[in-house]
């Protein structure tokens, strides 16, 4: 596919499945934005640049792209890990996402643990990748640009 894909979405209730609890927060993308834009990705877990619409920060991002069992796993669920640490919840915003390289594909976990070590080596893998020139220069594109 080509990249940066970028899709912008507002950011919904999930199951509450234990994220924040682990430690690893995702921001689950409205089903709407991710059947428009997402539709055609195998997948598996991606990594890129994340925004909170209107703020002016641009953050690391990984994404994991799923089958959403709310729709019987017919459709797809976009989960948005931003690599910064909030203050407070942003359930309702508009969350602006440029996908720009596939890490991986799921797996199945044994164990918590095995989870958790796994996704921490993708947020170790998306800050050196995010550190090229070229994925930096995306953080300047319009998606992110703010009125101030
Ligand atoms: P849910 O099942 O509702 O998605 P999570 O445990 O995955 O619950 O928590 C996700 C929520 O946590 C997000 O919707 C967002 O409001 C908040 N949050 C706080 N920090 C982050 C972060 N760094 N990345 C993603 N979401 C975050
Ligand atoms: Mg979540």
């Amino acid at each position: 596919p080509p990249y940066p894909i970028l899709v912008s979405g507002s950011v919904v209730k999930g199951f509450g499945r234990g994220g924040k609890q682990l430690g690893i927060p995702t921001a689950n993308l409205a089903e709407d934005a991710v059947e428009r834009t997402l539709r055609d990705l195998p997948v598996g877990v991606y990594l890129g640049w994340a925004q909170i619409s209107g703020q002016r920060a641009v953050w690391p991002m990984v994404m994991s792209l799923g089958w959403n069992p709310y729709f019987q796993n017919e459709r797809r669920s976009g989960e948005v890990h931003v690599i910064h640490t909030f203050d407070e919840d942003f359930y309702g915003r508009t969350l602006n996402v440029a996908i720009l390289a596939y890490i991986r594909p799921e797996r199945n976990y044994e164990s918590l643990e095995a989870l958790v070590e796994d996704i921490r080596c993708d947020i170790e893998v998306a800050h050196r990748s995010l550190a090229r020139e070229a994925y930096q220069k995306v953080k300047q594109c319009d998606l992110f640009k703010t009125d101030d």
